[in-house]
C-alpha cells in the first residue's frame, strides 16, 4: 500500500527566538516555531525543505479585505549543516516585513517538499541551495492547485 501523503499539513505555532543566524548568515529570516509545534509534527514528514502558505495571525498589517497570506518555504529538522541537535520548524515568508514578529503566532499550510534536508561544504552553498528553493517555491504556488489553498477557512481570523 502506498504510505498516506502528509500533504497538506496545517500546522500552528508560537515564533520563538533562534540563533539570529537566518537573516544575519544567510540574508534570509526564517520564524523559528516553538517546541509544541515541532512535538506534534508527523513522523512522515522527512527532515527537508517543504513549500506553502504562511499567515501570521492578527497581523497588525491586515485589513479587512486582505488576509495576508505569503508564499513561504520552510524547512524543518536538525539543520546538521549548524551541527544541530534540536529539531527545527523554520518558515521564511516571502514579504519584506519592517519590523520583526517574535510572539505572534503563524499559521503555515505545507503543500509539498522541495528537497530532503542536507548539509553543504560552506554557507555560501547553503545560501545558494535556499535561493534555489525560493524560486521553485515561487513557481509551485503560482499553480491554481496551489492556489486554491488561499481560500481554506483555516486561514480566516476568527478574532475579527
Ligand atoms: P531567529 O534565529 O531568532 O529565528 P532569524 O535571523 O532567523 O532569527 O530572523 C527571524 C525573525 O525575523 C523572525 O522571527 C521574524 O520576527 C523576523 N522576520 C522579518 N522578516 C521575515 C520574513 N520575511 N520571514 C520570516 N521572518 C521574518
Ligand atoms: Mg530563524
Amino acid at each position: 500500500m502506498m504510505p498516506k501523503s502528509p500533504f497538506p499539513y496545517f500546522l500552528i505555532g508560537t515564533i520563538v527566538r533562534g540563533f539570529g543566524r537566518g537573516s544575519k548568515e544567510l540574508g534570509c529570516p526564517t520564524a523559528n516555531l516553538d517546541e509544541k509545534a515541532v512535538e506534534q509534527l508527523p513522523s512522515t514528514l522527512n527532515e527537508g525543505v517543504y513549500y506553502g502558505w504562511g499567515q501570521l495571525v492578527n497581523d497588525d498589517d491586515d485589513d479587512e479585505n486582505q488576509r495576508n497570506i505569503y508564499k513561504m518555504v520552510t524547512s524543518i529538522g536538525t539543520n546538521p549543516f549548524y551541527h544541530g541537535e534540536k529539531k527545527t520548524i523554520e518558515t521564511h515568508l516571502m514579504h519584506k516585513f519592517t519590523d520583526d514578529f517574535y510572539g505572534k503566532q503563524l499559521k503555515v499550510i505545507l503543500l509539498g517538499e522541495l528537497r530532503p534536508m542536507t548539509t553543504f561544504a560552506n554557507a555560501n552553498e547553503l545560501m545558494r541551495a535556499i535561493q534555489k528553493d525560493i524560486q521553485n517555491a515561487e513557481r509551485l504556488l503560482d499553480s491554481e492547485n496551489s492556489r486554491r489553498y488561499l481560500r481554506e477557512t483555516f486561514f480566516e481570523n476568527l478574532s475579527k
